[in-house]
């Protein structure tokens, strides 16, 4: 595979391990179980350690398969770098402890996973202060902004309401600031849409989602996309100031997060990810098609109160997305008339499954106010939009008449 020729995006992934060569003309690159890495010359060893040589140490700073599944996300995002993790919250966690100290400030989106708002309401306790916006408009996230701001960060379709940030002005807003941006892709994923092309500092992707696909590995990354000039971040420590300014960013993140945090992706992990990765623009454009289908049959049904899909024209930022995604997701949610039970509903479903994954190959259902947003209570629940009744739905690979028989079947049960 040449360098030279520029692949399409499912080309890239397949062949990006022979990018390198593989032991024993190996195809894939096979699973890493060393914990620690050996040198004859215990130079060598001294000089990888002080970084003057790339290669491993300890498992936990890197791993051989761990680094092909994070060379083939930097190829999938445009990026400089990728850092895997455990799981997509050590990926953003990894923000804070890495990035962020007492008095910084950061301005995230109001409309969030659930835990990723809770990680943010921890961290408004300890000395750094976070302002929640409607990230919708980018006046909202401009008004927050202090001179102790740091990080604005924001999901591209929000996960569970849908909502679409006002990713290119948001872009535009903190390059004028020198803030870093960070833009979670998870919901639309790489192959909808690259962050970096609205600006994006550093890229989140929860790798358990639609990126391993299969809902048999949890994972999450980082990647930097190059754009942000780390030179004018004033946090770095100067011992990654020794290595080119462009660097600076990951080399505090691999120190500073994974290293003494310890959230590392296990190698076994990482091969199930990199397999699933090779499908995933297979996936999501079934799972997108599906999705339309499904989100505007029930839009059309007299017993459903609301139906929140980017795809549906109906939604507030329809025309938004449709500028900035190649589809709308894998992901909708929706809120049945009064009268209509939603766990009775959803026991009717026979194909769907309660159950609190997304961007799984199987169709997922889950009532978010009783379970993922259960703990945040009524309260913040109203004011990021969620209705009691809402019901999110991750749609799968299933063949499209099947999911369209058995939404509405349970519609009729009722
Ligand atoms: C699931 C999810 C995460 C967290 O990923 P985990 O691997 O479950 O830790 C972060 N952001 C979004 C948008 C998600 O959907």
């Amino acid at each position: 595979m040449s360098e030279q020729k520029k692949y399409g995006f499912t080309t890239t992934i397949l062949h990006s391990d022979r990018q390198k060569p593989i032991e024993h003309g190996s195809v894939h690159k096979p699973i890493h179980t060393s914990v620690t890495f050996g040198y004859q010359d215990a130079r060598e060893l001294a000089a990888v350690f002080q970084g003057k040589k790339p290669g491993y140490r300890y498992g936990r700073q890197g791993n051989p398969t761990v680094s092909a599944l994070e060379e083939k996300i930097t190829r999938m995002e445009g990026g400089l770098s990728t850092i895997c993790f455990s799981t997509g919250m050590a990926a953003i966690g990894a923000i804070v402890q890495g990035l962020l100290r007492a008095g910084d400030h950061v301005v995230s989106s109001a409309f969030l996973f659930g835990n990723t708002n809770s990680m943010w309401q921890t961290v408004d306790g300890q000395g750094i202060a976070v302002s929640f916006v409607d990230a919708t408009d980018v006046k909202h996230v401009e008004a927050a902004l202090t001179p102790a701001t740091r990080i604005v960060f924001v999901e591209t379709i929000a996960n569970p309401r849908t909502q679409v940030a006002d990713l290119a002005r948001i872009g535009k807003l903190c390059q004028e600031r020198g803030i870093i941006y960070v833009v979670d892709n998870t919901m639309t994923t790489p192959y909808l849409f690259l962050p970096k092309e609205v600006g994006a500092s550093l890229v989140v992707n929860a790798l358990t989602k639609a990126i391993g696909g299969h809902g048999n590995a949890l994972g999450g990354s980082l990647t930097d996309t190059g754009i942000y000039d780390w030179g004018k971040f004033p946090n770095i420590y100067d011992s990654y100031k020794k290595y080119p300014v462009e660097q600076w960013g990951m080399a505090q993140l691999r120190a500073k997060a994974l290293r003494d945090f310890g959230g590392s992706l296990a190698p076994e992990a990482a091969h199930h990810l990199a397999v699933g990765a090779e499908t995933m623009a297979l996936r999501m454009e079934r799972e997108c098609a599906n999705a339309l289908a499904v989100a505007t049959m029930l839009e059309s049904d007299s017993r459903v109160a609301a139906v929140h899909y980017p795809g549906l024209p109906s939604h507030p930022q329809h025309r938004l997305a449709t500028d900035l995604f190649r589809a709308y997701g894998s992901l909708f949610s929706f809120e049945l008339k009064e009268g209509i039970d939603c766990f009775d509903y959803l026991n009717r479903l026979k194909l769907a499954i309660p159950a609190s994954n997304l961007g799984d190959t199987r169709t997922l259902v889950i009532p978010v106010a009783h379970t993922i947003f259960y703990e945040m209570g009524p309260e913040r629940r109203a004011s990021m939009g969620i209705a009691e009744s809402l019901i999110r739905v991750s749609i799968g690979i299933e063949e499209a008449d099947d999911l369209l028989d058995d939404f509405s079947q349970a519609l009729a049960g009722g």
